[in-house]
């Protein structure tokens, strides 16, 4: 069964990260920057040699962007993870990367819930499941656990409908990368950000290429800074 209707029913959710992560103070930010891999329903890997994935990509990875005057950024291990939606965390699974964690929110006009996988992130302290998440504060940081260095911290996201899925208490990764890529809908829509395409370079060194975004970014941000932050200036 495919689903009807799409689960994005919030946007801005690049917004909120800059805002809760404070990011937009030092740094202006323009856009984000994807490779062909990054984005929903690619073949394409984006690391190392750039090998085809096993299955297309279910998902959406988030990490780099530009700034007005040109210059690289990724997100790293000090960025914390907004909620996209009002919503309640329904599972908690590990990934390759950390953990992922699933959140389900309701959609008016839509029979069933939407699930959102925030995959490759470390969760806060006693985050549990049950726990409603609000739109907009963080709730997890992104995972900085591949010591191996050849895939930066980055924030994967997937969606789907619930009701599409097997049930949540026997999901895991195993699971959903045997899963058709159908039942999955693109995350892009909830961003509500300009983007770039890049070309991809095998073996580029993408710690190196581009900036982190913390060490830009240097000040201490401590939990809910930046709530007050000047991004609403230049959305
Ligand atoms: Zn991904």
């Amino acid at each position: 069964m495919k689903a009807s209707g799409h689960c994005a029913g919030r946007t801005g959710f690049v917004r909120d990260l800059l805002i809760a992560n404070s990011i937009c103070r030092p740094i202006e930010f323009d856009r984000l920057l994807f490779f062909a891999g990054m984005r929903f329903g690619s073949r394409k890997s984006w690391w190392g040699h750039g090998r085809p994935r096993p299955q297309s990509h279910e998902g959406l990875d988030l990490c780099f962007f530009a700034d007005r005057s040109g210059r690289y950024f990724r997100l790293d291990e000090t960025v914390c993870v907004p909620a996209a939606f009002d919503s309640r965390v329904v599972a908690m699974i590990p990934d390759f990367l950390g953990t992922t964690v699933i959140a389900a929110h309701e959609m008016a006009g839509r029979a069933g819930r939407c699930l959102l996988f925030y995959a490759h992130i470390t969760p806060d302290k006693g985050l549990h499941l049950g726990q409603r998440l609000e739109a907009g504060r963080c709730f997890a940081r992104i995972s900085g656990e591949n010591k191996k260095r050849w895939l930066p911290p980055h924030l994967h996201l997937s969606m789907a409908a619930e009701g599409n899925l097997p049930p949540l208490e026997r999901l895991d990764w195993p699971m959903v990368n045997r899963l058709d890529r159908d039942l999955f809908m693109d995350p892009e829509p909830i961003l509500d950000s300009d983007f770039q395409m890049m070309d991809f370079i095998a073996r580029t060194d993408l710690y190196a290429a581009f900036v982190p975004v913390s060490s830009k970014n240097g000040q201490q941000r401590g939990p809910g800074a930046g709530k007050t932050g000047h991004c609403h200036e230049t959305p």
